[in-house]
């Protein structure tokens, strides 16, 4: 059984995010959504919200579920018996970065291995930053989140709804 761990703030989640998830269910026999549950970095959606908004997601997928954890991933792994991080690769800036953890990850336990998604052209510029920046404007992200939740990210920064929900 090859289980994965898909790790990330998705503050909120992106079409990004959800093209990742698809993907990556594909070629692993399980992937685990870890929420973050980051307390030194200020998020817009608490990780409860999160992991329902991924939750709703991802309903369908047989083999993916979601789960939020705090501390050491590698810890969190064992804790659940995963042996694969999938992290999505951008652009070259992402990439220095995720060659650290994913080579500090391995040699803290040299049974982990991290595989990288290249991401799909059309998500390459997308990032949650950039849909909380966008939408504290009031720009239309309608091309950035799952419909669903566009209204609930609006409402954190109290802009009145846009679209009818679906
Ligand atoms: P983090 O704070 O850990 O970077 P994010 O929620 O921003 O968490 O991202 C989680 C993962 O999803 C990361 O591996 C990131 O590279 C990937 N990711 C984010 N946005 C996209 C996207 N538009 N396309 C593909 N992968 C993405």
């Amino acid at each position: 059984m090859k289980k994965a761990i898909y790790p990330g703030s998705f503050d909120p989640v992106t079409n990004g995010h959800m093209d990742m998830i698809v993907r990556a269910s594909k070629i692993v026999d399980e992937l685990v959504v870890g929420v973050l549950n980051n307390s030194a970095k200020n998020s817009l959606f608490s990780v409860e919200e999160r992991v329902s908004m991924l939750e709703e997601m991802t309903r369908d997928m047989k083999n993916v579920t979601v789960t939020s954890f705090d501390g050491l991933m590698v810890d969190y792994m064992d804790e659940i018996g995963a042996t694969i991080v999938v992290r999505g690769l951008r652009a070259v800036t992402d990439f220095e970065y995720e060659l650290q953890i994913a080579q500090t990850n391995h040699k803290v336990n040299p049974k982990i291995d991290t595989i990288f998604l290249t991401t799909s052209l059309e998500y390459a510029y997308l990032s949650s930053t950039i849909v909380k920046e966008f939408a504290s404007y009031g720009g239309d992200i309608s091309h950035f989140v799952p419909q669903r939740f566009i209204n609930d990210i609006y409402a954190k920064y109290n802009i009145e709804p846009k679209t009818d929900k679906k």
